[in-house]
């Protein structure tokens, strides 16, 4: 037996049998052969052929009746590349040539196809070569006898192991045989974390070197919540485990008997509680756990599938979708958020030197008019379908924001033009997620109707902290005193000018936060739907007197760790804080 401790990123205890996903990409041989082997090779490659076609049938079979339409359309250009004639052609054409090894030859021929996709002046080409390379893969592993290591193909319940996780590799792993997430990388607030969180996947992070100490089958056991991994655990630890589990079950029972009442304190001040959200399938926990809303939507997973851009009418029916399950409550959309730790090879630049400072957010969109106008389309023509609001990230001053509002009106006056019905009325929100927002908020303030703060980024650009580094992950601190004065600030500014300020990164939905939020008069808390109800009980639990009172008291504190310490012991003594 052995415990490893890591980041708690996504709650639940389970165990299970490990899976060691490395994805390595193998060497290729590459050896001379004589002209009479060609034949047997081109059988080889034929074989490998239909292996390949037939697997992914297989995957389209079960993905047709678990998944999106979008990952369907996925498989089925794979399929139509697999069984591309002109491919094949120049694949015989070189084995003829060289007198190489098939492997090396589809190897060498996808290269030169590959570079030449790379210097085409057409997006949509130059994005078909993620999927080029995983079909090829696909083949080659069949003529290198390697066992395919693919996530959605995963077909028996696993515990995930490995170094870390794209939240592209999360999108598409097939979450129902995933029990469970150990990662040697990776933070709180990374995508992936967010993304275990939304499908209910236990998970542990920044374990550092679990990949070290785990082979594929070996039995494993996860504590989400305390961020505990154990390796081969004894009948005992397993069974404390257990326990714990059904004391955190019963108690989790109590808390959703909260759903109908309000986040009111006992002065009467009433709190928006809302949800995030990353997929249209969501919603349905969302209403299970009393939101009153989306609060965030995290729209840039819709465009996460490589290799193919989501259209205006599939997006318009993903919001649509969204929109309608939420009857008539507000739903705020997020516009694409990409780049960061959010990458599509070929669409963000992923040899960025420093991605998390680089081209992603608003400032991809404002460059790459084209797909930010298609989104803005999609969402005016969803508007009729609910209470829409729309929101942008990163925004860094009130330049950048002009510009995204004057491609709000253009949009709005073409579908005005086209007679597209809209609601005129939706409303327009900036997300306060990096410091010189925050510090410019007041002229911000002026120029849209509500802010949301999102502390996952404000954090990481106050402190200086990459969210996902485990290596750092000691200095992210929400406490820090720059944090929380940035926020004070802003919701100062927001409230001088008479609009709401929302919270929507994962502080929001920290129990340990929620009474100095509320001291700090946030109006609205958005979080994942789990948190929602915990942090209900705090707030129906205190007066906003008591929490403005606490938020004097630590705004006199010189540090994060100080405030850390000092709100914890209080916040524990009033509330059973393990349990949530
Ligand atoms: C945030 O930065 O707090 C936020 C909500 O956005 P994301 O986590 O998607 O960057
Ligand atoms: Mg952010």
């Amino acid at each position: 037996m052995m415990e490893l401790k890591g980041i708690p990123a996504s709650p639940g205890i389970v165990t299970g049998k490990a899976f060691l996903y490395l994805d390595d990409n193998p060497p290729i041989p590459k050896y001379d052969i004589s002209p009479s082997i060609i034949p047997l090779e081109l059988e080889r490659f034929e074989e490998a052929q239909r292996k390949a076609i037939r697997e992914l049938e297989i995957l389209k079979q079960r993905t047709n009746s678990e998944m999106s339409e979008e990952t369907v359309g996925v498989l089925d250009s794979h399929l139509m590349l697999l069984q591309d004639p002109e491919v094949r052609e120049r694949i015989v054409e070189e084995l003829y040539a060289q007198k190489k090894n098939i492997e090396w030859v589809i190897h060498m021929t996808i290269q030169s196809y590959l570079e030449k996709l790379n210097h085409t002046s057409d997006p949509y080409l130059r994005e078909r070569t993620a999927d080029i390379n995983d079909v090829t893969r696909r083949v080659l592993n069949h003529l290198l006898h390697r066992e395919r290591i693919s996530l959605s193909d995963i077909g028996e319940e696993v515990i995930l192991v490995g170094k870390d996780l794209l939240p592209s590799e999360a999108i598409a792993m097939n979450k129902r045989m995933i029990l469970g997430i150990a990662l040697d990388e990776g933070g709180k607030t990374s995508h992936t974390a967010i993304l275990a969180r939304a499908f209910e996947i236990p998970a542990v992070l920044g374990l550092r070197e679990i990949t070290k100490h785990v082979h594929t089958g070996d039995e494993i056991l996860i504590d989400g919540n305390r961020g505990i991994v154990i390796l081969k655990p004894d009948e005992a630890t397993k069974t404390y485990y257990m326990k714990t589990l059904e004391a955190r079950t019963k108690k989790e029972v109590e808390l959703l008997s909260l759903n109908e009442l309000p986040a009111e304190t006992k002065d009467g001040k009433l709190i928006c509680l809302m949800g995030n959200i990353e997929v249209p399938e969501e919603v349905e926990a969302l209403k299970g756990h009393g939101a009153e809303g989306v609060g965030l939507y995290r729209s840039e997973f819709l465009f996460l599938n490589p290799g193919r851009l989501p259209s205006e009418q599939m997006q318009y029916e993903a919001y649509r979708r969204v929109l309608e399950a939420m009857e008539g409550k507000t739903v705020t959309i997020r516009t694409l958020d990409l780049g960061g730790d959010k990458i599509i090879p070929d669409l963000v630049d992923a040899n960025e030197k420093n991605p998390l400072l680089g081209w992603r957010a608003i400032r991809f969109c404002l460059s790459r008019v084209n797909i930010f106008r298609t989104q803005l389309r999609a969402l005016f023509r969803a508007s009729v379908h609910g209470k829409l609001q729309i929101m942008f990230p990163m925004i860094s001053g009130i330049e950048e924001l002009n510009q995204t509002l004057e491609l709000v009106e253009q949009v709005k006056q073409d579908l005005r033009s086209e007679g597209v019905p809209f609601n005129e009325k939706v409303a327009i929100g900036c997300m306060i997620e990096i410091p010189s927002a925050a510090l410019t908020s007041d002229v911000l303030a002026r120029k849209v109707e509500f802010f949301s703060i999102g502390t996952n980024d404000l954090i990481q650009y106050t402190i200086a902290v990459d969210r996902g580094n485990q290596r750092t992950a000691y200095l992210y601190e929400p406490f820090h005193p720059a944090v929380l004065r940035l926020i004070r600030m802003t919701v100062e500014n927001a409230h001088a000018v008479g609009i709401p300020v929302a919270m929507c990164g994962e502080m929001a939905g920290d129990p340990l936060a929620t009474v100095i939020l509320l001291g700090l008069g946030l109006d609205e808390l958005s979080m994942n739907a789990f948190s929602i109800p915990a942090v209900k009980k705090i707030i129906r639990s205190v007066s906003m007197a008591e929490a403005e009172e606490l938020v004097g008291t630590v705004m006199e504190m010189r540090s994060g760790k100080e405030i850390d310490t000092y709100v914890r012991q209080l916040m524990e003594k009033r509330f059973d804080l393990n349990t949530y």
